[in-house]
């Protein structure tokens, strides 16, 4: 399959000429800047290596996912603003950005930022914006979405979630699901490394809540607003691993809450 790209991955205009490309194409002008602003509305906040985190958002100027990146890595501290979690699901928080820096399979959504400007809060979006947002980014069909291979970072709307589960591997804590996608495809023990999921789940279990699992699963099957985040994986063993990177309802299957609420009640980091 070939993606053809036509607009301006930072700006949104159109470019001069439509180049064939899975990653996203920088106008003359845009290429040619140094460090500009943008404002993302953040859908994912994920767990990564030694500590490290992973935030993605989408840029409502094109309509594109984007991933921000420090090429050392991103620190939880980032997500922070002395004790508010400024980058929390569908804030639009300001980034600094330095350069598009895509891979040419599924991973197209990178961009390196400037470590050195903070993210600034703007405001959270209200839950009619965020209906806008999932109707206009969302699918219904996640294996055909992924075909192009031009996209790492899916919205995937959903039948239902048929299992939740935890488990320690590696040493690690896990969350693992089953759900079944808005066309009937079945995905199977795919991993949640969505941080709020991870330390809500760590929380419930703290508290000797062992039927979490059950009244997760029955709130978010029966919201008519059920989405699930799906982030690829680089390139490992062979494969684009799925993780689960969000669970979207609205209202908020969380009550708005974020990660660093959980992590304060139990006392640590998932
Ligand atoms: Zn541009």
């Amino acid at each position: 399959m070939t993606t053809i790209q036509t607009h301006c991955t930072a700006c949104g205009q159109q470019l001069m000429t439509a180049i064939v490309s899975n990653a996203g194409q920088l106008c003359s002008s845009c290429g040619k800047q140094g460090l500009f602003r943008k404002r993302i509305i953040i859908t994912g906040i994920t767990r990564m290596n030694q500590g490290n985190i992973c935030v993605s958002g989408i840029d409502p100027a094109t309509w594109r996912f984007v991933r921000p990146l420090f090429p050392s890595g991103l620190h939880r501290d980032f997500t922070m603003e002395s004790t508010t979690q400024v980058i929390n699901h569908f804030n639009l928080v300001e980034i600094e950005f330095k350069k598009y820096r895509p891979e040419q399979i599924y991973h197209t959504e990178d961009w390196i930022i400037n470590e050195n400007f903070a993210p600034k809060f703007i405001r959270h979006l209200t839950d009619t914006e965020i209906i806008g947002v999932l109707n206009r980014m969302s699918i219904v069909n996640l294996d055909q979405a992924m075909l192009p291979q031009d996209k790492s970072l899916f919205i995937v709307k959903v039948q239902k979630i048929t299992s939740i589960w935890d488990e320690i591997s590696f040493g690690k804590f896990k969350v693992r699901m089953n759900f079944i996608d808005q066309s009937g495809n079945n995905y199977n023990s795919i991993p949640v490394t969505d941080l709020l999921t991870l330390a809500f789940v760590r929380y419930q279990k703290s508290k000797g809540n062992n039927n979490y699992s059950t009244e997760l699963m029955n709130t978010f099957n029966n919201n008519a607003y059920r989405y699930i985040r799906i982030g690829l994986t680089r390139i490992f063993q062979g494969q684009y691993w799925k993780q689960v990177t969000a669970l979207i309802t609205i209202p908020d299957l969380f009550n708005g809450r974020s990660f660093s609420f959980y992590e304060n009640q139990i006392g640590g980091q998932v």
